[in-house]
């Protein structure tokens, strides 16, 4: 009945899903969650307020193709996101930029040090903090101690148990000092939210006569890999087969658990305009929890704090982030060379290929593989 069974209905299911349809595949896509989106799900909550279930997930890209294919399916509300740091007490605009070396540093040692950075690095520039560590110059250098003591270190600890130096530096690339006074914490061509939520921009994506969604349902109750063949209800399925869930479920776990970072949520509702004066509050030295976020700048509403701990593989805990480094990898391409041994089985997405994608790199990514398979 189907030419295709996806596993997954996230930004790399449905987006393979759609595209797939278009072409005129007839195809079936297996979620085991009671709703469609994976993780940029958003619901209203009791107080009618549009929330992200699993975290705040803002869309920005300089991918235009990316932007013009998710526009087909949503407006979007013009959103700039900025963030701020809370240091002791102390907001202050972060990534570190040249509007918070003024607010750290007297106006005297201000000036010399911006004129020092942008002869350096050139201004507009986005320089990783530990390449500043390894400045020659002291006061530099003070600059990215002051980065790392007070912005970096502890945040990192909490969010990925480790020490930003055995972290792996594209994680650590994502932190950077801005040379500019711009405040924004993304500087992409376009950025925003979908106007009406992403999960009516998923139902959109998925809204074909071509597609059926079930959703509660486990993949692995119903698809069994044996001997390079697959089969759907115990029939042998010879369509391609596109898995965007855990690659270590995928093969029972033969090789172990690939290691992930899980996160905990509380959400919590204020009678009050605003809680905090941006989007997005992260406390890098004191509080246990990682971030508030207060969605009413998003997407019109509400508070919650995220707290980040090692995933342990229960029932009720999420895989959230991957924690790339040479062992896991080796780990991983384990699994990738098992699902090699299926020609027509395809892992898409940040738990299957086990990295870290943002949106529009998913769905530049599932926009290339429903390419592929057309072809
Ligand atoms: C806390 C957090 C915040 C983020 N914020 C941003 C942001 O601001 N901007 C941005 O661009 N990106 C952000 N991202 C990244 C974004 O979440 C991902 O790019 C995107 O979710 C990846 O989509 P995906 O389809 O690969 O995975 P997912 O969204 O995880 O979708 C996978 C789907 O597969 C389903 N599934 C898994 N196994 C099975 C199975 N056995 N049977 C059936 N279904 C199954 C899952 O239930 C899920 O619905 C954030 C990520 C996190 C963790």
């Amino acid at each position: 009945m189907f030419d295709s069974i996806i596993v997954g209905s996230g930004c790399a299911g449905a987006v393979i899903a759609n595209r797939l349809a278009a072409a005129g595949k007839k195809v079936l896509v297996l979620e085991k969650r009671s709703h469609i989106g994976g993780n940029c799900y958003d619901e209203y909550d009791e107080n009618g307020i549009l929330i992200h279930t699993y975290g705040p997930h803002i869309f920005h890209t300089n991918n235009g193709q990316v932007y013009e294919y998710l526009s087909q399916y949503t407006k979007w509300f013009d959103y700039s996101h900025e963030v701020l740091a809370n240091v002791y007490g102390t907001l202050i605009p972060v990534p570190f930029n040249l509007n918070t070396l003024y607010m750290v540093y007297e106006k005297e040692k201000a000036d010399r040090l911006k004129d020092k950075l942008i002869s350096t690095y050139k201004e507009g520039s986005k320089v990783p903090i530990l390449e500043l560590m390894n400045s020659d110059d002291e006061e530099i250098k003070d600059i990215a101690d002051y980065v790392y003591n007070n912005i970096f270190l502890k945040y990192t600890m909490k969010q990925w148990g480790q020490k930003p130096e055995e972290i792996d530096s594209s994680v650590t690339a994502r932190v950077p000092v801005s040379i500019s006074y711009d405040n924004r914490y993304f500087t992409d061509k376009y950025q925003g939210m979908p106007l009406d939520g992403y999960t009516k921009m998923f139902e959109n994506i998925l809204a074909d006569n071509n597609i059926t969604v079930k959703l509660n349902t486990d993949a692995k109750e119903h698809i069994l890999f044996e001997g390079g063949k697959v089969y759907y209800n115990g029939t042998e399925f010879t369509g391609d087969v596109i898995f965007t869930g855990q690659a270590d479920e995928l093969f029972d776990y033969c090789y172990g658990r690939l290691p992930y970072r899980t996160l905990d949520f509380v959400f919590e509702n204020y009678k009050t305009e605003h809680f905090q004066p941006k989007g997005v509050v992260n406390y890098t030295v004191s509080e246990d929890y990682t971030r508030i976020t207060e969605f009413k700048y998003l997407t019109n509403q509400k508070d919650d704090s995220q707290y980040s701990k090692a995933y342990t593989g229960s029932d009720d805990e999420i895989p959230y982030y991957a924690i790339i480094n040479e062992e896991n990898l080796a780990l991983y391409n384990r699994y990738a060379d098992l699902a090699a041994k299926y020609p027509k089985l395809k892992l898409v997405g940040r738990l299957a290929e086990y990295k870290y994608y943002n949106i529009d790199a998913i769905v530049a990514k599932a926009l290339q593989v429903a390419e592929e398979i057309l072809a």
